[in-house]
């Protein structure tokens, strides 16, 4: 809901455009990838808004159902966490600046420790608050991200042993290319983090939690689950790509709908929307339903998209406007409030953000996490 709306009924102050949200399926979507992974633990990630679905609800119902740990990009996302009341283990895998560092160890949050300066700023800053910081080692094996080279990383390793205000919770890398056909990069990718991992080995030390396997790695190579696994868009019930092995069944939580505002005959030969890009050759009826690029939904979709009205598919007319849309349903009806599905089911038909995604030109994730603010969050339980 938006913070600065004026005193509305509760009725009232939700858009008839919203996300509905089902927890039931992002719990069942967590369990199957629990059984499906063994005894690794699982930190789910919920990092950009929880993929579109909210932050504190999502993190609060996947903590309660046995998330053993959170992941998140950025320092504000664990701090909003950590108001909310939520105290499982939070991992922010981001780069930290210095001034951020006692923020991270008032508030107990994981810190990811990349290279030997930030590793150094951790300790001192840990050191002059008299307390031991979490924090997880971050190993680059073949993305050119965030991390210390593995060929460089047993200095990192040494003087981790060496740190006395920094507690080493864990140590993980991240796969480029794990949702892939050709897996031969991502086995290198864990070739080397394995190499890496040996140092603990060599000096018989006992190795922290070992983590590498994001959606990708969890559904298509078991050999990486390791201690712990990474899931984003899987938990969400969404693959990662369309050539990923789909060895976990995952259903989709997340629901985008609006209604129908406005329902009129368009003649033939008058066109429909900015540019006058769409006109038909016969009297069509077509339907405004207010939804836009202002809430999310991309422009590059005009003229494209589908979405379901009365459980069938009708096509767009004309360009994703900012707050509004046109829907062509030829002779088809519809009425005024009718529901109208841009993402999710309806009747027996169902589109996925990977139509979406592949209408728009895009991936199935920046289709998620582009439904912004102005679109209300709404939950419910299957
Ligand atoms: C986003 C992210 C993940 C989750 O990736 P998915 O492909 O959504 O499963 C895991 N680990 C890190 C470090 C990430 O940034």
């Amino acid at each position: 809901m938006l913070a600065a709306a004026p005193a509305l009924s509760a009725d009232e102050s939700i858009r008839p455009t919203r996300v509905e949200v089902d927890l039931g399926r992002l719990r069942g979507n967590l369990a199957a990838i629990q059984a499906h992974v063994g005894g690794a633990k699982v930190m789910a990630v919920v990092k950009a808004n929880a993929y579109g679905h909210g932050l504190v609800p999502v993190a609060q119902a996947l903590v309660v159902a046995g998330a053993d740990s959170l992941g998140v990009a950025l320092l504000e996302e664990a701090l909003i966490l950590r108001q909310s009341g939520v105290t499982a283990p939070i991992l922010v895998f981001g780069g930290i600046a210095e001034t951020q560092i006692p923020l991270f160890i008032r508030h107990d949050l994981t810190l990811t420790a990349p290279s030997l300066d930030k590793l150094k700023l951790i300790d001192d800053a840990a050191a002059a608050m008299g307390v031991r910081a979490r924090v997880h080692l971050k190993i680059d094996t073949g993305m050119e991200r965030l991390g210390i080279h593995f060929y460089s990383a047993e200095a990192l390793l040494e003087a981790s042993l060496r740190a006395q205000h920094v507690q080493v919770e864990g140590i993980y890398s991240h796969f480029a290319n794990a949702d892939a056909a050709d897996l031969s990069h991502a086995r290198l990718q864990l070739e080397r983090f394995q190499e890496v991992l040996r140092f603990y080995e060599r000096r018989s030390l006992p190795t922290p939690q070992r983590h590498i396997a994001n959606s990708g790695g969890i559904l298509q190579l078991p050999e990486s689950h390791l201690d712990l696994v990474r899931p984003g868009i899987m938990l969400y019930g969404v693959y990662p790509s369309s050539e990923c092995a789909r060895s976990v069944v995952v259903q989709p939580a997340l629901t985008w709908k609006s209604h129908v505002a406005y329902f009129k005959v368009v003649q033939a030969g008058f066109p429909v929307g900015y540019g006058s890009t769409w006109v038909s050759d016969h009297p069509v009826r077509v339907v405004t339903v207010p939804v836009g690029y202002g809430d999310g939904y991309f422009r590059a979709l005009s003229n494209k998209a589908q979405v379901l009205i009365g459980g069938k598919r009708h096509g767009l007319a004309g360009r994703v406007c900012m707050d509004q849309i046109m829907v062509n349903l030829e002779w088809g009806t519809a009425y005024y409030r009718d529901e109208v599905v841009l993402l999710g089911q309806q009747g027996g038909d169902q589109i996925r953000a990977d139509d979406v995604a592949e209408w728009a030109g895009t991936i199935p994730y920046e289709v998620l996490t582009n439904i912004n603010a102005r679109v209300p969050r709404v939950y419910h339980d299957s």
